[in-house]
Formats: structure tokens, C-alpha cells, sequence
């Protein structure tokens, strides 16, 4: 099982209405489609219409498509403007990148293969962030959406997860997952001052928002933060 992935950005010109705040992503929501479309019809369809509604990627039984940068938020979770804060309730407009499970309506074999690309990709997301698999909701944790709505008909949430940690690491499972909300620690001056250079570099070419450095200025930025932030960097030199 494979898919080949691929970019078909949101114009910025769209951001206010659709990706409007920067996001330091926390956590992954698995969607259902609920109709028959292919990844690159509910993107172009999502980009080119005007409503409050968006996902950063949507995947089918042979393509990932990503539609918005994960350092920026998408209109998914049906929980409003919501809060940033980690513990609050409704974060997941705020702090969760939308996964858009294709051809969900009919299901069938086309179905089952997108379903398996998204685990196999969501299992790449997290092992890429270093995160667990906490990390991963499903919409309707987020609001009472019946979202991912096949995969809740057909009762398979928990090995829907279980699967996403198989393609993990098969060697891993079982194992505590890795403390990631540690804030940043540095041996010293040195290596704070490259990450620091390294960051800034990034804001100087226009990869990153501004508001990236002023949270490792602060001290609030966390290994995971970091870790999701040079796969974003990387994205945007590729
Ligand atoms: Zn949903």
C-alpha cells in the first residue's frame, strides 16, 4: 500500500477566510468525507468556495493531498473560534491538523485503501512531530459531529489507532511515548544560539511567522513545538 503525496496550496489571499490564525499544531482529527469525491476534487472544491470550511489535507485510495501549511489553522472541528489553550475543551480549530478520509459515503475497496493510506501517513505525521498516539481525534471528540462517520458505524475507532501505532513501529508499541511538553532544554549558549539562528534564518525568508521566534525568545517553546517547526520549515524548501 502506497501513495504518492502532493501540494495544492490554498492562496494566501484565502487565509483570512479559511486558515486565518498561526497554529502551532498539537494534535491530528481524522475526518470521514461523507460523500464519493477523490482527494483533488475536495481540495479545489474547499479552496475554491468561500465558506468557513477547511482541512489541511485530504487522502484517497492513491494520493495525500496538502492543502494548508500545518503552522497555520483550518475551519474542521465544528468547535468554533475556540481556545489555544492546551486544556481547554475546544481547541481543535485551533490546534489540530484535519485529516479528510476520501470516498467515506459509499465505502468499499477505494474506501479501504484510502483508509489504510491515512493510517499509514498519520503514523508518518506523528513519528515526524515525535508525538504519541494521544495526539490523534477523531471530530467528534472535538464537537458532537458523527465524524469519521464509516469508521464509527463500523465500531473500528480503537483499531483504527491501534493500526496508525502498528505502522508506527511495530518494535515500539507498548512503550511509553515521549515527553514532548518539555519546554526546550540546552546544553549550552552555543546550541541555543544556532537553534536561535536557525529560527530566525527561517522568519528572515519568509518560511515562518515572526510569532515562532518570539515563542523561542520566551522560553515557552516546547522539543515537540520544535520538531513540528523544522518539518514545516522543511516543507517550505522543498
Ligand atoms: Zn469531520
Amino acid at each position: 500500500m502506497s501513495y504518492t503525496f502532493r501540494q495544492i496550496l490554498l492562496p494566501s489571499t484565502k487565509y483570512s477566510i479559511k486558515a486565518p490564525f498561526i497554529m502551532f499544531p498539537q494534535f491530528i482529527t481524522v475526518h470521514n468525507t461523507a460523500n464519493d469525491a477523490p482527494a483533488a476534487n475536495e481540495i479545489s472544491y474547499m479552496i475554491g468556495n468561500n465558506n468557513q470550511v477547511s482541512y489541511h489535507v485530504a487522502v484517497d485510495d492513491k494520493e495525500v493531498i496538502q492543502a494548508i501549511p500545518f503552522d497555520r489553522n483550518a475551519w474542521h472541528c465544528g468547535d468554533g473560534g475556540g481556545s489555544t489553550d492546551p486544556n481547554a475543551l475546544k481547541k481543535g480549530n485551533r490546534l489540530s491538523i484535519g485529516i479528510e478520509i476520501c470516498y467515506s459515503k459509499s465505502g468499499g475497496v477505494r474506501y479501504g485503501m484510502a483508509e489504510e493510506n491515512a493510517v499509514q501517513y498519520i503514523a508518518k505525521l506523528l513519528k515526524q512531530f515525535g508525538w504519541g498516539i494521544e495526539r490523534v481525534k477523531k471530530h467528534k471528540d472535538w464537537n458532537s459531529k458523527y465524524c469519521p462517520h464509516r469508521i464509527l458505524t463500523e465500531n473500528r475507532w480503537n483499531s483504527f489507532l491501534k493500526r496508525i501505532e502498528e505502522a508506527m513501529n511495530p518494535m515500539e508499541i507498548g512503550k511509553p511515548t515521549e515527553k514532548d511538553d518539555d519546554k526546550m532544554q540546552f546544553s549550552n549558549e552555543t546550541t541555543k544560539a544556532a537553534v536561535r539562528d536557525y529560527i530566525k534564518q527561517a522568519v528572515d525568508k519568509g518560511k515562518i511567522d515572526k510569532s515562532w521566534l518570539d515563542k523561542f525568545n520566551a522560553g515557552t517553546m516546547t522539543s515537540g513545538d520544535f520538531e513540528g517547526l523544522k518539518i514545516i520549515i522543511e516543507q517550505r524548501s522543498a
